[in-house]
């Protein structure tokens, strides 16, 4: 039964990585278009009995697993304050862990594979029951909708629901914060598209695992469609392009008054490139150049060609590893964004969170550094912060809930064992 669509308040969890507490996932800048009227976002610190009560109907970001603890937290807090809210989950990390999650934490909802549809409709007032794809406590309905190229021309951006993210981004102007700013086009969806071997630590190259997620494989974004997704997020001002699929896209054909930021993660040569960059009033690129990627040693000997095509609104970057320098010696150095040891710690691996127990402990930690840095940087007084009636009792003497605590050191590699 169609009502008049449902008012829903979305929450988004701050515990991920040091660089990037206040990012969204790249979905979220789309999903609500059209109906971004019916919606609300806030940051779990700014969650209020207020808007609790005010609310029946509730969506949790839990993208990266790093949230995990955090979002037990504030569901229970909800249910605690308000108890027939209901509570839907969704992002890529709740894909791997939903019945789980479901079972541990009083969540009611979640979407199976792409959502781009059933979350339309669950907006609209659909009763839950007859939206594709949805999972409640007693039902699991098969994944029906799919995504298909023919749906990337349909995506549009809105933030207009979420305005304290630009505010937040743009007071801590972190790399992370400038390189993944929603609007953030993706090239591929239900992997990565990308040809290679590696990455195994990164839950894109677990291709059968996303693909029986997804109930479908891989799509890459045809040049077509990036174009046009490319038009509708000019009026930003800014954005990002993430291209996680074979780099042999021509953007020629247009210029666009923005800045964007693009990771290239796959090879990619001079000619390729120069009709990508130039299509934009100003663009940075990155292009990861570590050992452990997917391209290490096969774009050094070509990489002088690529920073032969940088400008003074242009520019090509490599992202290696501090040690790894030497074999870039040939590369200028304003070229190169060093990392010191390793973008991706033991603990973002996908062999990790991949198991609940280890998931959660390190989703503890990554929760208590954030309540240190909500309070160093006085987001938020300490004795105000909505959960801290949680932490004594779940984390009793965490070092980063004492008076004083400092908390992790931070410095310039995401290297980051929290604790
Ligand atoms: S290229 Fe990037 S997105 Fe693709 S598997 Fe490797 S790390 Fe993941």
């Amino acid at each position: 039964m169609i009502n008049h669509g449902r008012k829903v308040l979305v929450v988004i969890p701050l515990s991920k990585s040091i660089q990037y507490m206040f990012g969204l996932s790249a979905p979220l800048a789309w999903l609500f278009a059209g109906r971004a009227d019916r919606v609300r976002g806030v940051y779990g610190h700014e969650l209020s009995e207020a808007h609790i009560r005010e609310h029946d109907t509730f969506v949790i970001e839990l993208c990266w697993f790093t949230a995990l603890y955090e979002v037990g937290l504030l569901a229970t807090h909800i249910k605690r304050i308000n108890p027939r809210a209901k509570i839907l989950i969704g992002g890529l990390y709740s894909q791997l862990a939903y019945r789980k999650i479901l079972d541990s934490y009083p969540i009611d909802y979640f979407i199976r594979g792409d959502n781009e549809l059933p979350i339309a409709m669950f907006l609209d007032g659909e009763d839950p029951r007859n939206i594709p794809n949805f999972v409640d406590r007693e039902v699991e309905h098969p994944i029906e909708y799919r995504f298909s190229q023919d749906d990337f021309a349909s995506l549009d951006f809105d933030l207009s629901w979420f305005p304290q993210y630009a505010a937040m981004i743009d007071r801590f102007p972190t790399t992370d914060n400038q390189q993944y700013r929603v609007p953030t086009i993706i090239t591929s969806r239900g992997g990565c598209g990308v040809p290679h071997n590696g990455c195994s630590y990164c839950m894109g190259s677990r291709l059968k695992v996303m693909k029986q997620l997804h109930g479908r494989p891989v799509i890459v974004m045809d040049n077509d469609n990036l174009i046009r997704l490319i038009r509708k997020a000019e009026r930003f001002g800014e954005f990002c392009i993430y291209m996680t699929s074979a780099c042999n896209y021509d953007l020629t054909s247009i210029h666009c008054d923005a800045r964007v930021f693009i990771e290239v993660e796959g090879k990619v040569s001079a000619d390729r490139l120069r009709k990508i960059m130039y299509a934009f009033r100003r663009s940075e690129l990155m292009i990861p150049v570590h050992s452990d990627g997917i391209m290490g040693g096969d774009i050094v000997t070509d990489c002088r060609d690529l920073v032969a095509l940088s400008d003074d609104d242009h520019v090509v970057k490599f992202v290696a590893y501090a040690d790894e320098a030497a074999a870039l010696g040939h590369i200028p150095a304003a070229s190169l964004v060093y990392v010191l040891d390793t973008f991706l710690p033991e603990w973002s691996h996908f062999d990790l969170y991949s198991k609940w127990d280890s998931a959660l402990e390190v989703a503890k930690d990554r929760f208590a550094w954030i309540l240190w840095q909500l309070d160093k940087h006085g987001i938020v007084p300490r004795n105000k912060t909505y959960l801290k009636s949680y932490l004594r009792t779940v984390m009793g003497a965490h070092p980063a809930l004492l008076p004083g605590a400092v908390g992790i050191p931070s410095h310039g590699s995401n290297r980051s064992q929290p604790g």
